[in-house]
């Protein structure tokens, strides 16, 4: 057992303690929850009820009416609240999601003390919030309730009619994927786009990386969601939202994947283990996007399938090269500032996504981080668990919750981009000139720490610690690599099973990136003093896990 599971442990043996202690207060007093209420939002409905003293979790029983609000099914368990949900327990919320959008529900909360249920209290009715906009342009997911996702054809057809009905959106195609997809990227202003990729480089950006993983598609669809409202809603949110920045979102970085329902690309390839050295074509189009647009705060869509964790884990940049002013913004900003305490507000479970394992991976979060971005994670628990009992397995109920929770995250990404746009501009400016110093240790691979938070946190258990040891660490650095023209232009035959025709060079994925390279004599200089300093080393050198794109040589001496 990890040193961090046990502490785990006793944090949940303390917080049993507690409770028992708890309840022999609460046996003196009503027992029966009051203050319900229920708030319709996007695809879920926040439950809210006052605390009962020594309630050790809540039920949420949901109920089918009709128009009339007649049941037209019994009541049953849909939600189960525990103490380690959120950051503010002493006032309770649920998202209860799952159902039908656009349907008449009621719910009735009881507190549990123990194994011993509490009574119900009153029943509220609510009619929940249908999908936004005209039918005509809900998704198949949407029309199909969750049945199926999207395909690629609806994805590629829906998209022209939102292109032509709103003139807010301008649609960019990234480029083909190996087997002929389109990666489209959804360019979204008010009350037109900013023209170039250029001018929207030097003002505000923030969006979403919805799909990289094919087999888990709920982002995706939460995207689709997205890109609708921002499109074709009058709402003041968002009208503000789209005079001050411009929204970026890629629904299908791994159209490939998805069609073929698989976590890699045609060619085999996990690509979200493939934003540092891009062998990928899509892993190119996107890294050549972020280098247009250089988007200030991203989300990155995903699923994860381990029941007992929390709703919405996410996970900021973690390398070690990340700039500390980075790094600390979307930590204590962007994840544990904004989106756990909206998630408080909302009833979405967020907590810190626990890292599989020390793989060296070039991640999404770890890859815009070293690209001075702030970003994180996000992935929606792939089934239902203990808290949320009506959902079984991989069926509409489970994937409708999914999607309408990834949306909801999307939508904090960006409000948070709306609210705090000074401190991320000011993080980012500050990480970038961090950069270009070119001061200190480099590290090939090692991560700041993940602390639980707060304490207890909410979800089960803190993520791994992964300082680098002293053989990933490098100090000082170089002042740069050298790669001979021959390292520079040779295309490389990297993993998967990618046609040959589509192999690139060292020199294409550097550029692709933005790194500034400068020829000498013999080939090709790469000066650590630039933006991207933290990402070179990983790029280029042999020591880099589990590779780099090639292993170039350390240059100390740089004629200062
Ligand atoms: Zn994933």
């Amino acid at each position: 057992m990890r040193e961090w599971m046990v502490r785990s442990l006793r944090i949940v043996v303390m917080a049993a303690v507690a409770a028992v202690a708890a309840t022999q207060i609460g046996a003196l007093q009503d027992t029966k929850v009051t203050g319900l209420a229920v708030n319709p939002r996007d695809g879920y409905a926040t439950i809210t009820w006052k605390p009962v003293t020594g309630a050790t979790e809540y039920h949420i029983e949901r109920t089918p009416l009709d128009d009339a609000g007649k049941p037209t099914a019994d009541g049953a368990i849909s939600a189960v609240w525990r103490p380690n949900r959120q950051i503010r327990q002493q006032s309770p919320s649920f998202a209860d999601a799952g159902f039908v959008p656009g349907r008449r529900y009621q719910w009735r909360v009881r507190a549990m003390m123990g194994t011993t249920a509490q009574e119900f209290s009153a029943p509220v009715a609510a009619m929940t919030r249908a999908p936004f906009g005209p039918i005509e342009f809900q998704t198949g997911f949407e029309k199909r309730e969750g049945a199926d996702y999207t395909t690629y054809d609806e994805e590629i057809e829906w998209t022209a009619r939102i292109a032509k009905a709103s003139p807010r959106v301008r649609i960019v195609p990234l480029g083909t994927t190996p087997q002929g997809r389109t990666m489209n990227l959804f360019v979204i202003g008010n009350p037109k786009p900013i023209a170039t990729a250029a001018e929207i480089s030097n003002g505000p950006a923030a969006g979403a990386n919805c799909n990289v993983h094919g087999n888990e598609p709920s982002g995706r669809e939460g995207c689709f969601m997205m890109i609708r409202e921002l499109a074709l809603s009058n709402d003041p949110w968002v009208v503000d939202i789209l005079t001050r920045a411009t929204i970026l979102i890629v629904p299908s970085f791994n159209a490939d994947g998805r069609a073929n329902n698989t976590r890699g690309n045609s060619a085999g390839q996990d690509l979200n283990r493939d934003h540092g050295r891009i062998t990928q074509p899509e892993s190119q189009m996107f890294a050549a996007f972020l280098r247009d647009y250089t988007p200030e705060v991203m989300v990155d869509g995903h699923e994860f399938g381990n029941t007992n964790t929390c709703d919405l884990p996410f996970l900021w940049p973690r390398h070690s090269n990340t700039a500390p002013s980075v790094h600390n913004i979307s930590k204590l900003g962007l994840v544990e500032g904004h989106l756990y305490s909206a998630g408080a507000t909302d009833g979405w479970w967020g907590c810190p996504y626990p890292p599989p394992g020390i793989d060296g991976a070039q991640t999404f979060t770890r890859v815009t981080g070293l690209k001075n971005m702030v970003t994180t994670l996000v992935e929606a628990r792939s089934s239902g668990g203990p808290t949320r009992p009506l959902e079984n397995g991989n069926q509409p109920e489970s994937r409708r919750r999914k999607a309408y929770s990834q949306l909801w995250s999307i939508r904090q990404a960006i409000a948070y981009h709306r609210a705090e746009r000074p401190a991320i501009a000011k993080a980012i400016a500050d990480g970038i000139e961090f950069q270009k110093a070119n001061k200190g240790r480099i590290v090939f691979h090692g991560d700041w720490d993940i602390p639980a938070f707060p304490a207890p946190h909410p979800g089960d258990s803190p993520p791994p610690g992964g300082a680098p040891g002293p053989d990933q660490i490098l100090d000082p650095p170089p002042c740069g690599y050298f790669l001979t023209e021959a390292l520079y232009s040779a295309k490389l035959k990297d993993s998967g099973t990618l046609p040959e025709k589509l192999w690139t060079s060292p020199g294409e994925r550097l550029a692709a990136h933005g790194v500034a390279v400068e020829k000498r004599n013999g080939g090709y200089f790469v000066p650590m003093v630039q933006p991207l300093r933290g990402l070179i080393n990983i790029l280029l050198d042999a020591r880099t896990p589990p590779a780099p794109i090639v292993a170039a040589e350390r240059v100390f001496d740089c004629g200062k």
